[in-house]
């Protein structure tokens, strides 16, 4: 890297430590220390052995909890971000359970490390390896769940979704414990410092406060990537929702911008369906209030036109359903301190989102945490030929790289309401508890800040 390349890098770190006016001082900011020719951080690895509070899962059966760990030498494609804030998502509430202790077949394969919790998070990088591109000293960047390098099969192919770059990355320790264990995690977010790759960073320029912004690195992102990506809701149609957690309700504001005349809710959780109404849904369902049929026909009923409902004036002349249905439900991992739904498992409304679905109608699903084996029942020639569409996927063909700056833009705009979908939110070392609210699902979020 050129002196010219680095006074750049230190000029955009020192607008964010110090403001604008500090840095306009060009060659004040400059004489505070890091003279040209000295070896500069992101070049030499000389951030390594700096020490930051993690938390993490160590092997063995240890207990899981926040330590103090020291940084490896980053990789030519890594990058070292700080923390500002992080969901803890609903999918990784399992880190609630005693720890497991690991097979020793397993361990034989891969040496017992410490991964890093987290789904992601944002933040500001601070060090960049000598071979990364994306992202520079300074930059504000998300972590998302799924990456997107732009070149693996999937990728080229127009399924960023499904990006296979950790494939192609070692899950090489980051750092170490104090015993010496190796910690491994690339995308983390519980701990003070993130070392991702580079193909799993999105610059973002906002004025999105983080808080806001860490939802896109996993819910908010599948959510509206249900509603507006690959297979986007047309305006001016009906929609049906399963779910309204922070994903669910994200779905429901991505069918609201998309220009959804109808926005059905599923949820069994008062609050949530509250919330769905303030953020787009046009009628909420209580499914324990229903038998499953009769909610299939009430959903149905909603969907029915009151009047031209004739053959050859634009009628359908058969069932009439959703024409988008949006899955966001899921297993439960814990039983909730909110009314649970009628199905801990998550199937029914897998089931439910077939059976409501009228031909020619897409289905999308995210949901995880099923039972092992669980199965739903699609008649063979509705499957061969009914013209439903699923699109399945838990990044809801999102393509992290295109278009977390579009969904941040949402945001920063007022068209995407993220501020109501911050629960709660904890101090760094608050993660069980920020695990706990999304286990029992009396917060719509637990959100860990750093800043
Ligand atoms: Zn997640
Ligand atoms: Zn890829």
């Amino acid at each position: 890297m050129s002196a010219q390349q680095h006074d750049r890098s230190l000029s955009r770190r020192e607008v964010l430590r110090h403001g604008v006016t500090a840095a306009a001082g060009g060659a004040a900011v400059l004489g505070r220390g890091t003279a040209f020719g000295q070896a500069p951080a992101i070049q030499t690895h000389t951030q390594t052995g700096r020490r930051f509070r993690a938390f993490v899962s160590p092997p063995g059966g240890r207990p899981r909890g926040i330590e103090t760990v020291t940084l490896r030498a980053i990789q030519p494609h890594q990058v070292v971000i700080r923390t500002e804030a992080a969901q803890a998502c609903y999918t990784i509430v399992n880190l609630l359970a005693p720890p497991a202790v690991a097979p020793a077949a397993a361990a034989a394969n891969a040496p017992p490390s410490a991964p890093i919790a987290g789904h992601g998070g944002v933040g500001i990088v601070e060090a960049i390896g000598s071979a990364v591109r994306r992202v520079q000293v300074g930059d504000r960047v998300i972590v998302p769940v799924t990456a997107n390098c732009g070149q693996c099969w999937n990728c080229l192919h127009g399924r960023g979704d499904f990006c296979t770059a950790g494939a192609g990355r070692p899950n090489a320790p980051v750092a170490n414990m104090a015993d010496g264990t190796p910690v491994t995690g690339t995308l983390g977010g519980f701990a003070e410092l993130m070392i991702a790759w580079e193909e799993q960073t999105v610059p973002v320029a906002t004025s999105v406060p983080p808080v806001e912004l860490s939802l896109l690195s996993c819910v908010t992102t599948t959510g509206l990537g249900l509603a507006m990506k690959r297979i986007p809701v047309e305006p001016g149609s009906d929609v049906l929702v399963l779910g309204a957690g922070p994903l669910g309700l994200s779905a429901v504001q991505g069918a609201r911008i998309q220009g959804a005349a109808q926005i059905i809710v599923v949820e069994p959780v008062p609050y949530r369906r509250d919330l769905a109404m303030k953020l787009g849904a046009t009628t909420v369902l209580d499914p324990n209030a229903f038998a499953l049929a009769d909610l299939q026909a009430r959903i149905q009923e909603l969907c029915t036109p009151k009047t031209l409902n004739r053959a050859f004036a634009g009628a359908r002349g058969g069932t009439y359903g959703p024409m988008f249905v949006l899955e966001a439900v899921g297993g439960d991992l814990f039983p909730p301190k909110v009314p649970a739904g009628p199905d801990p498992t998550g199937i029914q409304s897998l089931q439910l989102a077939w059976n409501v679905c009228p031909s020619g109608g897409t289905i999308r699903t995210c949901g995880v945490g099923f039972p092992p084996g669980a199965t739903i029942t699609i008649p063979a020639g509705q499957w061969s030929n009914s013209g439903r569409t699923h699109l399945p996927g838990n990044f809801a063909g999102v393509n992290t790289f295109r278009d977390l700056p579009q969904f941040a833009r949402l945001i920063e705009r007022g068209q995407f309401d993220a501020r109501s979908l911050v629960g709660q939110t904890f101090p760094p070392d608050g993660a069980r508890e920020a695990l706990q609210v999304a286990a029992d699902r009396t917060s719509i979020t637990g959100v860990l800040t750093f800043t």
